[in-house]
């Protein structure tokens, strides 16, 4: 026995995808609220709070990171 009435219509694709798509907008903005996002002091670049700047590598004022000596990319293996 059912526990719900039955559905007198059958519901039209569109009006599925819009109820989804609300469902899905709502997420993905919690998603980002929930990521703490702040602007670095030194390149007020948006960077993640509590963490150092990975675009100039400071931290509180201070280099964390030496940018100079970042790894080149690998582009081939030396045998
Ligand atoms: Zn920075």
């Amino acid at each position: 026995m059912a526990k719900r009435s039955t559905p007198k219509k059958q519901q039209a694709n569109s009006q599925s995808s819009r109820r989804y798509k609300a469902y899905q907008n709502k997420a993905r903005k919690r998603l980002v609220d929930m990521t703490a996002l702040s602007k670095c002091d030194q390149c007020s670049e948006m960077k993640l709070a509590h963490a150092a700047c990975a675009t100039c590598g400071t931290y509180k004022g201070r280099t964390v990171i030496d940018q100079s000596k970042a790894m080149d990319k690998i582009t081939k293996i030396q045998a």
